[in-house]
Protein backbone atom coordinates (compact mmCIF):
# COMPACT_ATOMS: atom_id res chain seq x y z
CA UNK A 1 0.00 0.00 0.00
CA UNK A 2 2.68 2.29 0.97
CA UNK A 3 4.97 1.33 -2.33
CA UNK A 4 1.17 2.39 -3.93
CA UNK A 5 1.00 5.75 -2.10
CA UNK A 6 4.69 6.49 -3.49
CA UNK A 7 4.35 5.88 -6.93
CA UNK A 8 1.63 8.54 -6.79
CA UNK A 9 2.81 11.27 -4.06
CA UNK A 10 6.77 10.88 -5.83
CA UNK A 11 6.03 12.63 -8.84
CA UNK A 12 4.94 15.40 -6.98
CA UNK A 13 7.41 15.42 -4.19
CA UNK A 14 10.29 13.61 -4.59
CA UNK A 15 11.31 12.95 -1.10
CA UNK A 16 12.96 9.82 -1.83
CA UNK A 17 16.53 9.55 -3.66
CA UNK A 18 16.57 5.24 -3.84
CA UNK A 19 13.77 3.05 -3.12
CA UNK A 20 13.90 -0.59 -1.94
CA UNK A 21 10.73 -1.71 -3.36
CA UNK A 22 11.98 -5.43 -3.92
CA UNK A 23 13.94 -5.50 -0.01
CA UNK A 24 10.97 -4.14 1.52
CA UNK A 25 8.01 -6.76 -0.32
CA UNK A 26 10.53 -9.50 0.50
CA UNK A 27 10.48 -8.50 4.61
CA UNK A 28 6.90 -7.83 4.68
CA UNK A 29 6.46 -11.58 3.24
CA UNK A 30 8.48 -12.34 6.26
CA UNK A 31 6.26 -10.25 8.91
CA UNK A 32 3.42 -11.88 7.53
CA UNK A 33 4.67 -15.84 7.82
CA UNK A 34 5.90 -14.88 10.98
CA UNK A 35 2.02 -14.05 11.93
CA UNK A 36 0.91 -16.67 10.18
CA UNK A 37 2.96 -19.31 12.06
CA UNK A 38 2.19 -17.31 15.60
CA UNK A 39 5.44 -16.48 16.70
CA UNK A 40 6.86 -13.35 18.82
CA UNK A 41 6.49 -10.23 16.88
CA UNK A 42 9.16 -7.09 17.32
CA UNK A 43 8.42 -4.13 18.40
CA UNK A 44 7.54 -2.52 15.05
CA UNK A 45 7.14 -5.49 12.66
CA UNK A 46 5.87 -5.04 9.66
CA UNK A 47 6.44 -0.84 9.67
CA UNK A 48 7.35 0.99 7.16
CA UNK A 49 10.37 3.62 8.22
CA UNK A 50 12.28 6.11 5.39
CA UNK A 51 15.49 6.63 6.13
CA UNK A 52 17.85 10.02 5.42
CA UNK A 53 20.23 8.92 3.05
CA UNK A 54 23.39 9.95 5.54
CA UNK A 55 22.17 7.12 7.73
CA UNK A 56 24.35 3.77 6.19
CA UNK A 57 22.19 1.34 5.00
CA UNK A 58 24.63 -2.34 3.79
CA UNK A 59 23.82 -3.00 0.63
CA UNK A 60 21.64 0.06 -0.16
CA UNK A 61 23.18 2.75 -1.89
CA UNK A 62 23.85 5.93 0.44
CA UNK A 63 24.79 9.25 -1.03
CA UNK A 64 24.62 12.17 1.47
CA UNK A 65 22.84 13.31 -1.50
CA UNK A 66 26.18 14.59 -2.82
CA UNK A 67 28.07 13.68 -6.14
CA UNK A 68 31.14 12.20 -3.94
CA UNK A 69 29.02 9.16 -2.73
CA UNK A 70 26.52 9.04 -5.54
CA UNK A 71 27.81 5.13 -6.09
CA UNK A 72 28.31 4.24 -2.44
CA UNK A 73 26.99 1.38 -0.79
CA UNK A 74 27.88 0.93 2.71
CA UNK A 75 29.61 -2.49 3.67
CA UNK A 76 27.77 -2.02 7.02
CA UNK A 77 24.08 -0.75 8.92
CA UNK A 78 23.89 2.00 11.02
CA UNK A 79 22.90 1.17 14.53
CA UNK A 80 19.57 2.44 14.26
CA UNK A 81 19.05 0.62 11.08
CA UNK A 82 20.20 -2.34 12.78
CA UNK A 83 18.14 -1.65 15.84
CA UNK A 84 14.63 -1.16 13.74
CA UNK A 85 15.40 -4.26 11.17
CA UNK A 86 15.96 -6.34 14.62
CA UNK A 87 12.30 -4.98 15.48
CA UNK A 88 10.80 -5.98 12.50
CA UNK A 89 10.59 -2.91 10.65
CA UNK A 90 10.75 -2.37 7.02
CA UNK A 91 13.57 0.08 5.45
CA UNK A 92 11.13 1.04 2.08
CA UNK A 93 13.87 4.02 0.92
CA UNK A 94 16.99 6.53 1.42
CA UNK A 95 15.49 10.24 1.75
CA UNK A 96 16.46 13.17 0.13
CA UNK A 97 18.50 15.52 2.01
CA UNK A 98 20.81 18.44 1.97
CA UNK A 99 24.14 17.73 0.78
CA UNK A 100 25.90 16.34 4.04
CA UNK A 101 22.83 17.85 6.05
CA UNK A 102 24.42 21.11 5.25
CA UNK A 103 21.15 23.74 4.66
CA UNK A 104 17.76 24.19 5.42
CA UNK A 105 15.31 23.75 2.39
CA UNK A 106 16.91 20.30 0.79
CA UNK A 107 18.13 22.98 -2.21
CA UNK A 108 21.45 21.86 -1.13
CA UNK A 109 20.77 17.83 -2.88
CA UNK A 110 22.93 17.40 -5.62
CA UNK A 111 20.28 15.30 -6.90
CA UNK A 112 16.38 16.99 -7.06
CA UNK A 113 14.34 19.46 -4.90
CA UNK A 114 12.02 17.30 -2.73
CA UNK A 115 9.09 19.77 -2.66
CA UNK A 116 6.78 20.54 0.42
CA UNK A 117 3.78 18.76 0.02
CA UNK A 118 0.99 21.98 1.57
CA UNK A 119 2.38 23.96 -2.00
CA UNK A 120 4.68 21.96 -3.76
CA UNK A 121 6.64 25.50 -4.78
CA UNK A 122 7.84 25.94 -1.29
CA UNK A 123 10.26 23.97 0.61
CA UNK A 124 9.95 21.20 2.90
CA UNK A 125 12.68 22.60 5.25
CA UNK A 126 16.20 20.93 5.14
CA UNK A 127 18.18 19.73 5.87
CA UNK A 128 16.07 15.80 6.49
CA UNK A 129 13.45 17.78 3.90
CA UNK A 130 12.78 14.03 2.25
CA UNK A 131 12.19 12.45 5.84
CA UNK A 132 9.83 15.34 6.64
CA UNK A 133 7.64 15.32 3.28
CA UNK A 134 7.82 11.71 3.08
CA UNK A 135 5.83 11.00 6.40
CA UNK A 136 3.29 14.26 5.61
CA UNK A 137 2.45 13.20 1.88
CA UNK A 138 1.58 9.77 3.49
CA UNK A 139 4.38 7.90 1.67
CA UNK A 140 5.97 6.93 5.18
CA UNK A 141 4.22 6.25 8.70
CA UNK A 142 7.73 7.18 10.59
CA UNK A 143 11.01 8.29 9.56
CA UNK A 144 14.44 8.80 10.27
CA UNK A 145 16.45 12.57 10.07
CA UNK A 146 19.43 13.87 11.59
CA UNK A 147 20.29 17.00 13.64
CA UNK A 148 23.11 19.40 13.75
CA UNK A 149 21.27 22.46 13.84
CA UNK A 150 17.70 21.99 13.66
CA UNK A 151 17.57 19.48 10.52
CA UNK A 152 14.44 17.56 11.84
CA UNK A 153 12.93 20.30 13.52
CA UNK A 154 12.78 22.71 11.34
CA UNK A 155 11.31 20.27 8.26
CA UNK A 156 9.18 19.17 10.66
CA UNK A 157 7.52 22.32 11.11
CA UNK A 158 7.59 23.19 7.81
CA UNK A 159 6.10 20.04 7.07
CA UNK A 160 3.10 19.76 9.81
CA UNK A 161 5.01 16.52 11.38
CA UNK A 162 6.21 15.96 14.78
CA UNK A 163 10.11 15.88 14.83
CA UNK A 164 12.40 14.92 17.54
CA UNK A 165 16.07 16.48 18.65
CA UNK A 166 16.91 13.62 21.56
CA UNK A 167 19.44 14.50 23.79
CA UNK A 168 23.12 14.19 22.85
CA UNK A 169 24.11 11.15 23.48
CA UNK A 170 21.03 9.25 23.73
CA UNK A 171 20.76 7.31 20.65
CA UNK A 172 23.88 5.85 18.59
CA UNK A 173 25.54 8.09 15.74
CA UNK A 174 27.25 4.63 15.06
CA UNK A 175 26.80 4.68 11.08
CA UNK A 176 25.68 8.31 10.83
CA UNK A 177 28.03 10.33 8.31
CA UNK A 178 29.16 12.84 10.27
CA UNK A 179 28.87 16.55 9.51
CA UNK A 180 29.88 18.15 12.98
CA UNK A 181 30.64 14.88 15.62
CA UNK A 182 29.90 17.36 18.61
CA UNK A 183 26.63 18.44 18.05
CA UNK A 184 25.24 15.46 15.50
CA UNK A 185 22.05 13.05 16.71
CA UNK A 186 19.82 10.81 14.90
CA UNK A 187 16.04 12.22 14.85
CA UNK A 188 12.22 10.94 14.43
CA UNK A 189 9.68 12.21 12.11
CA UNK A 190 6.18 10.71 12.42
CA UNK A 191 2.23 11.91 12.21
CA UNK A 192 1.60 12.66 15.33
CA UNK A 193 3.81 12.28 19.26
CA UNK A 194 3.27 8.64 20.18
CA UNK A 195 4.85 7.45 16.97
CA UNK A 196 7.66 9.50 17.24
CA UNK A 197 7.74 8.37 21.17
CA UNK A 198 7.46 4.58 19.94
CA UNK A 199 10.50 5.03 17.62
CA UNK A 200 12.90 6.94 19.92
CA UNK A 201 11.89 3.94 22.12
CA UNK A 202 13.17 1.97 19.34
CA UNK A 203 16.41 3.51 18.39
CA UNK A 204 17.67 5.19 21.51
CA UNK A 205 19.90 3.49 23.93
CA UNK A 206 23.66 2.51 24.93
CA UNK A 207 26.04 1.60 21.94
CA UNK A 208 29.62 1.01 22.43
CA UNK A 209 30.25 1.34 19.02
CA UNK A 210 29.70 5.56 19.49
CA UNK A 211 32.14 6.94 22.55
CA UNK A 212 29.69 9.65 22.94
CA UNK A 213 26.44 7.27 23.77
CA UNK A 214 25.48 7.67 27.01
CA UNK A 215 25.02 4.28 29.23
CA UNK A 216 21.82 4.79 31.24
CA UNK A 217 18.51 2.64 31.78
CA UNK A 218 16.43 2.57 29.13
CA UNK A 219 13.61 4.32 29.64
CA UNK A 220 9.96 3.60 28.01
CA UNK A 221 8.99 6.77 26.45
CA UNK A 222 5.00 5.75 25.91
CA UNK A 223 4.71 5.28 29.87
CA UNK A 224 4.73 8.65 30.01
CA UNK A 225 2.28 9.72 27.47
CA UNK A 226 -0.67 9.54 29.14
CA UNK A 227 0.57 11.54 32.31
CA UNK A 228 -0.86 14.87 32.59
CA UNK A 229 0.80 17.80 32.77
CA UNK A 230 -0.81 20.10 35.79
CA UNK A 231 2.14 22.10 37.56
CA UNK A 232 4.73 21.91 34.96
CA UNK A 233 6.30 24.80 34.69
CA UNK A 234 6.65 26.46 31.26
CA UNK A 235 9.43 29.02 30.32
CA UNK A 236 8.62 31.43 27.49
CA UNK A 237 12.27 33.11 26.26
CA UNK A 238 11.17 36.60 25.27
CA UNK A 239 14.80 36.21 22.56
CA UNK A 240 13.03 33.93 20.66
CA UNK A 241 9.57 35.80 19.79
CA UNK A 242 11.40 39.15 18.69
CA UNK A 243 13.24 40.25 15.84
CA UNK A 244 13.41 38.47 12.49
CA UNK A 245 10.43 35.78 13.79
CA UNK A 246 7.17 36.42 11.90
CA UNK A 247 4.99 38.16 14.39
CA UNK A 248 1.95 35.89 13.20
CA UNK A 249 3.99 33.11 14.13
CA UNK A 250 4.82 34.92 17.56
CA UNK A 251 1.30 35.21 17.89
CA UNK A 252 0.23 31.68 17.38
CA UNK A 253 2.39 30.30 19.72
CA UNK A 254 1.56 32.74 22.95
CA UNK A 255 -1.79 31.30 21.78
CA UNK A 256 -0.92 27.66 22.11
CA UNK A 257 1.02 28.62 25.21
CA UNK A 258 -2.44 29.79 26.37
CA UNK A 259 -3.25 26.46 25.70
CA UNK A 260 -0.53 24.66 28.13
CA UNK A 261 -2.09 26.54 30.66
CA UNK A 262 -5.62 25.48 30.43
CA UNK A 263 -3.98 22.33 30.30
CA UNK A 264 -2.61 23.31 34.10
CA UNK A 265 1.02 24.43 33.46
CA UNK A 266 2.32 27.93 34.60
CA UNK A 267 3.78 30.15 31.79
CA UNK A 268 6.82 33.04 32.34
CA UNK A 269 8.47 34.86 30.51
CA UNK A 270 12.23 34.55 30.36
CA UNK A 271 15.28 35.26 28.88
CA UNK A 272 18.21 33.87 27.48
CA UNK A 273 20.23 36.89 26.57
CA UNK A 274 23.32 34.41 24.98
CA UNK A 275 20.79 33.42 21.92
CA UNK A 276 22.13 36.75 19.81
CA UNK A 277 25.05 34.50 19.79
CA UNK A 278 24.21 31.23 19.14
CA UNK A 279 23.99 31.14 15.16
CA UNK A 280 27.12 32.74 14.83
CA UNK A 281 29.05 30.67 17.31
CA UNK A 282 27.00 27.47 15.62
CA UNK A 283 28.06 28.29 12.43
CA UNK A 284 31.80 28.28 13.20
CA UNK A 285 32.01 25.27 15.14
CA UNK A 286 29.54 23.42 12.73
CA UNK A 287 32.02 23.95 9.69
CA UNK A 288 35.20 23.72 11.87
CA UNK A 289 33.82 19.99 12.49
CA UNK A 290 32.76 19.42 9.20
CA UNK A 291 36.24 20.62 7.46
CA UNK A 292 37.85 17.85 9.39
CA UNK A 293 35.20 15.44 9.12
CA UNK A 294 35.12 15.62 5.41
CA UNK A 295 38.51 15.40 5.07
CA UNK A 296 37.93 11.24 4.70
CA UNK A 297 36.33 12.30 0.91
CA UNK A 298 39.68 11.82 -0.78
CA UNK A 299 38.99 10.36 -3.85
CA UNK A 300 41.11 6.98 -2.50
CA UNK A 301 39.29 5.37 -0.01
CA UNK A 302 36.20 5.35 -1.17
CA UNK A 303 33.48 7.19 -3.41
CA UNK A 304 33.79 9.58 -6.22
CA UNK A 305 37.41 9.73 -8.19
CA UNK A 306 38.13 12.63 -10.71
CA UNK A 307 38.87 10.90 -14.01
CA UNK A 308 42.19 13.20 -15.06
CA UNK A 309 44.93 14.15 -12.61
CA UNK A 310 48.87 14.17 -13.21
CA UNK A 311 49.75 13.68 -9.36
CA UNK A 312 48.08 12.91 -5.77
CA UNK A 313 47.85 16.25 -5.13
CA UNK A 314 45.82 16.66 -8.10
CA UNK A 315 43.60 13.94 -8.20
CA UNK A 316 42.43 15.15 -4.33
CA UNK A 317 41.81 18.71 -5.54
CA UNK A 318 39.81 17.58 -8.67
CA UNK A 319 37.88 15.02 -6.99
CA UNK A 320 37.06 17.13 -4.11
CA UNK A 321 36.00 20.03 -6.37
CA UNK A 322 33.74 17.90 -8.55
CA UNK A 323 32.63 16.03 -6.11
CA UNK A 324 31.53 18.31 -3.47
CA UNK A 325 28.70 21.27 -4.15
CA UNK A 326 28.83 25.13 -3.57
CA UNK A 327 27.52 24.76 0.44
CA UNK A 328 30.16 22.42 1.33
CA UNK A 329 33.04 23.66 -0.56
CA UNK A 330 31.82 27.14 1.54
CA UNK A 331 31.60 25.48 4.79
CA UNK A 332 35.32 23.43 4.62
CA UNK A 333 36.91 26.29 3.82
CA UNK A 334 35.09 28.33 6.39
CA UNK A 335 36.08 25.88 8.57
CA UNK A 336 39.58 25.49 7.59
CA UNK A 337 39.64 29.34 8.41
CA UNK A 338 39.03 29.19 11.65
CA UNK A 339 41.11 26.44 12.50
CA UNK A 340 44.08 27.60 11.38
CA UNK A 341 46.56 28.49 13.51
CA UNK A 342 46.52 32.55 13.89
CA UNK A 343 42.94 32.39 13.78
CA UNK A 344 42.08 29.34 16.00
CA UNK A 345 41.99 31.53 19.83
CA UNK A 346 40.09 34.16 17.74
CA UNK A 347 37.29 32.24 16.49
CA UNK A 348 37.03 28.31 16.97
CA UNK A 349 37.91 28.82 20.81
CA UNK A 350 36.07 31.95 21.54
CA UNK A 351 32.98 30.00 19.52
CA UNK A 352 33.35 27.13 21.96
CA UNK A 353 33.70 29.71 25.33
CA UNK A 354 30.08 30.71 23.99
CA UNK A 355 28.77 27.92 23.90
CA UNK A 356 29.71 27.35 27.45
CA UNK A 357 28.22 30.41 28.42
CA UNK A 358 24.85 29.37 26.58
CA UNK A 359 25.07 25.87 28.27
CA UNK A 360 24.90 28.28 31.62
CA UNK A 361 22.17 29.91 30.05
CA UNK A 362 20.06 27.05 29.76
CA UNK A 363 21.15 25.40 33.01
CA UNK A 364 19.87 28.34 35.02
CA UNK A 365 16.04 28.20 33.44
CA UNK A 366 16.15 24.18 33.83
CA UNK A 367 17.27 24.71 37.70
CA UNK A 368 13.45 26.78 38.12
CA UNK A 369 11.36 25.18 34.81
CA UNK A 370 10.63 21.83 33.16
CA UNK A 371 10.42 23.64 29.65
CA UNK A 372 10.97 25.82 27.11
CA UNK A 373 8.49 26.64 24.42
CA UNK A 374 8.73 28.63 21.54
CA UNK A 375 8.25 28.68 17.68
CA UNK A 376 10.54 26.20 15.83
CA UNK A 377 10.88 28.43 12.47
CA UNK A 378 11.17 31.93 12.18
CA UNK A 379 8.80 32.00 9.21
CA UNK A 380 6.88 30.36 7.49
CA UNK A 381 8.04 27.96 4.36
CA UNK A 382 9.86 29.93 2.22
CA UNK A 383 9.39 29.56 -1.91
CA UNK A 384 11.97 27.05 -3.59
CA UNK A 385 14.70 29.68 -4.88
CA UNK A 386 14.07 32.25 -2.79
CA UNK A 387 16.41 31.98 -0.10
CA UNK A 388 19.61 29.70 -2.56
CA UNK A 389 21.53 32.43 -3.20
CA UNK A 390 21.94 34.22 0.30
CA UNK A 391 23.64 31.52 2.42
CA UNK A 392 23.27 33.98 5.29
CA UNK A 393 19.44 34.75 4.51
CA UNK A 394 19.56 30.57 4.91
CA UNK A 395 21.32 30.42 8.18
CA UNK A 396 19.12 32.48 9.85
CA UNK A 397 16.34 29.81 9.34
CA UNK A 398 17.88 27.91 12.05
CA UNK A 399 18.35 30.79 14.52
CA UNK A 400 15.84 29.36 16.77
CA UNK A 401 16.94 25.19 17.05
CA UNK A 402 20.60 25.65 17.31
CA UNK A 403 21.11 26.48 20.81
CA UNK A 404 19.39 22.81 21.30
CA UNK A 405 22.45 21.33 19.38
CA UNK A 406 24.93 23.31 21.02
CA UNK A 407 23.63 22.69 25.11
CA UNK A 408 22.89 19.11 24.00
CA UNK A 409 19.66 19.31 25.13
CA UNK A 410 16.32 17.81 23.65
CA UNK A 411 13.48 19.20 22.11
CA UNK A 412 10.37 18.37 19.54
CA UNK A 413 8.33 20.60 16.94
CA UNK A 414 4.74 19.79 16.97
CA UNK A 415 2.08 21.36 14.50
CA UNK A 416 0.51 24.00 16.28
CA UNK A 417 -2.39 24.96 13.73
CA UNK A 418 -1.58 27.07 9.74
CA UNK A 419 -0.90 30.75 8.62
CA UNK A 420 -2.16 31.21 5.26
CA UNK A 421 -2.48 27.35 4.80
CA UNK A 422 0.78 26.97 5.40
CA UNK A 423 1.97 24.71 8.93
CA UNK A 424 3.54 26.43 11.86
CA UNK A 425 5.37 24.36 14.36
CA UNK A 426 5.65 24.84 18.16
CA UNK A 427 9.07 23.86 19.82
CA UNK A 428 9.16 22.43 23.47
CA UNK A 429 12.97 21.84 24.64
CA UNK A 430 13.89 19.70 28.07
CA UNK A 431 16.96 20.01 29.74
CA UNK A 432 19.31 16.52 28.88
CA UNK A 433 17.70 13.22 29.00
CA UNK A 434 14.21 14.71 29.47
CA UNK A 435 12.59 13.04 26.56
CA UNK A 436 9.67 12.16 28.94
CA UNK A 437 9.10 15.76 29.57
CA UNK A 438 9.01 17.07 26.19
CA UNK A 439 6.92 13.82 24.82
CA UNK A 440 4.47 14.43 27.90
CA UNK A 441 3.88 18.02 27.04
CA UNK A 442 3.56 17.97 23.49
CA UNK A 443 0.96 14.88 23.65
CA UNK A 444 -1.19 16.98 26.16
CA UNK A 445 -0.71 19.55 23.46
CA UNK A 446 -1.02 17.73 20.49
N1 LIG B 1 20.49 24.11 8.62
C1 LIG B 1 21.59 23.92 9.51
C2 LIG B 1 22.87 23.91 8.73
O1 LIG B 1 22.82 24.12 7.58
C3 LIG B 1 21.40 22.68 10.29
C4 LIG B 1 21.73 21.47 9.54
C5 LIG B 1 21.48 20.23 10.31
O2 LIG B 1 20.89 20.25 11.38
N2 LIG B 1 22.00 19.14 9.77
O3 LIG B 1 23.92 23.67 9.24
Amino acid sequence: AYFERIEEAEEKVDAFITLTKEDALKSAKKTDEKISRGEKLGAIEGIPVAIKDNIVTKGIKTTCASKILENFIPPYNATVVDKIKNEGGIIIGKTNMDEFAMGSSTENSRFKNTKNPYDLSRVPGGSSGGSAAAVASLEAPLALGSETGGSVRQPASFCGVVGIKPTYGLVSRYGLIAFASSLDQIGTLGRNVEDCAFMLNVISGYDDKDSTSVNMVKKDYMKYLSEDIKGMKIALPKEYFGEGVDKNISERIRESARAFEKLGATIEEVSLPYTQYALPCYYLIATSEASSNLARFDGIRYGYRAKDYSDINELYINTRSQGFGEEVKRRIMLGTYSLSSGYYDAYYKKAQKVRGLLKKDFDKIFEKYDLILSPTSPTLPFRIGERSDDPVSMYMADVLTVSVNLTGCCAISVPCGYIENLPVGLQLIGNRFNEEKILRAAYAFE
